[in-house]
């Protein structure tokens, strides 16, 4: 389905509105409405229980939001958490210089992408591998792609932002909008947000909204290590909302000023760093792939341009509907967060190896997510318009959200056949009644039944279960579906059981 749609049945289905909407809405701030926030929570607890509860050396912290101020000097937030930004000076649009370059770079892969699929459908027994590997104009995009991302990549970590200025000149980029090539100067641009403790303004009492859950877990390192006696390798999880001031946000809940994000720190033997990057990697990707993404959307991309923190750096990127993007990055981050912490306060963050019986400063590795792009990630994915028969054998079209049980808001329905039949409505609250303490449900008599099944299967409700007038003589409801459509008659004693089973699949 493409992003428009996504967007509106986000808001019609009470999945995610705009945030302070009656007052035009406040940009790149989302709110979470009734099936958003179960679909949210479900996200939150299924990566929580394979991180955390499904490793016995993953234990979970909740940190407060408002850090001691110097936490953001030592981490280089202060100085190095910026944006490159400029201006179109004739559309007066702002943008991420680097997200120019990077989309002038995917127009360059499309094009790629396109004479491949060309070549598919024109030649039996298609080698792709080798097609890319032998056709001149492919060979020659790929090589203009790898100069320029050598090229960003230099001037980023350079914070050279002439450079990165000159690039967009030399690859003639054009505003999107206004097709203008009229560009300020490239200047850098702070992500954070800040305020004050207490009610006196001045540089002593400036705090910070955090930019990233991980300082959290850093400063605890000890407190954690001590009080649950873990050994190395182990690691640190964490779900919080984080803070970015950021420059462009005009993809919904993509790109947020305000979001969540689940991660998880795992502190190694240094010289194990590489192992254990490799491991999260992959156990990240198998995640992904748990909950049913097809392995065709997902890609690893490695960061040429590494953070001032890291020796290795990859991305797991998901095919949004506009384009592949990160949706998850996997870090190396050395000991460099918790030797800066250790350096400015003055306090010991080392951890004594009893096999070697000695201290030394752990490496890390970190896995970061953020919530809400795996929302949109999972929306995008299970969000289809499928033509089924309807009940006179006629082909009708519905909108179905084809997601894991696991993760859908409401995990049953209760209908019974019609509204105005106290036999049926009161049979149908009590099963509602007996299901309810189990699982998610959602008890509903408004409109006609095929109505209703639509109106489930758009919220990704796995199964629906009907009361009629059997129900009433021999005890037997029908268990609807989502996916297969298959409605069978199962008696009432049996449901709770049958449910069970069939939602821990
Ligand atoms: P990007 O390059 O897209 O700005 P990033 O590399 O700055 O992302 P990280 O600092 O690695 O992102 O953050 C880890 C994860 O947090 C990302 O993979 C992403 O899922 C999520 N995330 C980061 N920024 C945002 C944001 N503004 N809105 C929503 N999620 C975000």
């Amino acid at each position: 389905m493409d992003f428009k749609s996504i967007i509106a049945h986000c808001k019609e289905y009470g999945f995610i509105f705009q945030s302070s909407d009656i007052y035009d809405g406040l940009s790149a701030v989302y709110d979470y409405g009734p099936n958003g926030v179960e679909l949210k929570n479900n996200i939150k607890k299924y990566w929580w229980r394979s991180m955390v509860q499904m490793h016995e050396n993953i234990v979970g912290i909740d940190a407060a939001i408002f850090m001691h101020p110097k936490t953001w000097k030592a981490s280089g937030h202060v100085d190095a958490f910026n944006d490159p930004l400029v201006d179109n000076k004739d559309s007066k649009k702002r943008y991420r210089a680097d997200v120019l370059i990077e989309d002038y770079i995917a127009k360059i892969e499309a094009k790629n992408n396109k004479d491949v699929e060309k070549a598919k459908k024109k030649f039996d027994n298609f080698d792709e591998t080798m097609f890319r590997s032998t056709n001149g104009r492919i060979i020659e995009r790929q090589t203009k792609i790898t100069q320029i991302s050598k090229r960003m990549a230099d001037a980023m970590t350079a914070g050279d932002m002439a450079e990165m200025k000159q690039i967009i000149v030399d690859l003639d980029i054009a505003c999107p909008i206004s097709g203008s090539k009229n560009w300020t100067d490239v200047r850098q641009f702070n992500l954070m947000f800040s305020t004050q403790l207490g009610n006196i303004a001045g540089e002593e009492d400036k705090l910070y909204l955090r930019p990233e859950t991980a300082q959290g877990i850093f400063v605890n390192f000890l407190n954690v290590q001590k009080s649950t006696r873990q050994k190395l390798p182990f690691g640190i999880a964490q779900i919080g909302k984080a803070f970015r001031n950021e420059i462009v946000a005009r993809q919904f809940i993509f790109r947020m000023r305000e979001f969540e994000q689940m991660e998880m720190q795992f502190f190694v033997q240094p010289g194990t760093e590489m192992k254990w990057y490799e491991y999260w990697k992959e156990t990240r990707l198998k995640w992904h792939q748990s909950l049913g993404t097809p392995s065709e959307k997902l890609r690893f991309h490695d960061h040429d341009n590494l953070a001032h923190y890291a020796n290795a750096a990859a991305d797991i990127q998901f095919e949004f509907p506009f384009g592949f993007k990160e949706l998850e990055g996997i870090h190396s981050r050395t000991d460099f967060d918790l030797k800066a912490h250790q350096e400015l306060s003055g306090k010991k963050l080392q951890y004594f190896d009893p096999d070697k019986n000695e201290n030394y400063v752990p490496y890390v590795v970190e896995t970061s997510i953020g919530c809400d792009r795996m929302f949109l990630a999972v929306l995008s994915n299970a969000l289809q318009e499928e033509t089924i028969p309807d009940s006179k054998g006629n082909d009708s079209t519905r909108t179905v959200l084809k997601i894991p049980p696991t993760l859908a808001p409401v995990k049953c329905a209760i209908l019974p056949l019609l509204k105005n039949k106290p036999e049926l409505t009161s049979k149908a609250r009590e099963v509602f009644e007996s299901l309810k303490g189990s699982f998610n449900c959602q008890y509903e008599e408004k409109d006609a039944i095929g109505k209703r099944y639509r109106r489930q299967d758009a919220i990704g409700t796995p199964y629906c279960v009907t009361i009629d007038f059997d129900t009433l003589e021999d005890g037997s409801v029908t268990l609807r579906d989502r996916d297969s459509l298959n409605q069978t008659r199962i008696n009432i004693d049996d449901l709770k059981g049958v449910l069970f089973n069939k939602l821990m699949d």
